[in-house]
């Protein structure tokens, strides 16, 4: 039975997150780097939705470059920063040998949030920078992808 929920499912590294060479770019602090305009269009689109998830490939934890906790904590940092916009998140720490279900281009992570917080997906929109991402969506059922260069204006020129 379908959720009820109208999601707004994001992708982290090149989305919401600044990457160099796959990894986050992170400050003289450690905090990530966020791309452009991520602010200010968050905050006029996450009024839209019921519900706003963050759902991110993340091998290198597999591979034992970044803890899991790490990675969890820049997300955190991130809502915070953004005025608290996600409900909850995901990240697949698999890499491509694990052949594991969660991590993108295979639906996981959007059908276990699905689940979780009764998200009705065909209303739902996910926002990516990657074919993996907008292959995922469709996958998942998602209703709508929009490119991260659509959705965050970059296309327009980014600062
Ligand atoms: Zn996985």
């Amino acid at each position: 039975m379908p959720g009820t929920k109208r999601a707004l499912f994001i992708d982290w590294g090149g989305t919401l997150a600044l990457t160099k060479n796959n990894r986050t770019v992170v400050d003289a602090a450690g905090h990530p780097v966020l791309m452009p305009n991520v602010v200010a269009t968050l905050a006029r689109e996450r009024p839209r939705f019921d519900a706003c998830f963050i759902v991110s490939n993340q091998a290198r934890v597999s591979t034992g470059e970044i803890s899991e906790t790490e990675v969890l904590r820049r997300f955190a940092w991130a809502n915070e920063q953004l005025g608290r916009p996600f409900t909850d998140c995901r990240l697949c720490p698999h890499t491509d040998a694990d052949d594991c279900d969660c991590r993108k281009p295979r639906p996981g992570m959007f059908l276990e949030l699905a689940r979780l917080h009764d998200v009705d997906l065909s209303a739902s929109t996910h926002v990516g920078d990657s074919e993996k991402d907008r292959d995922a969506a469709v996958t998942a059922g998602v209703g709508t992808f929009v490119w991260a260069r659509d959705f965050f204006g970059w296309a327009t020129g980014p600062a």
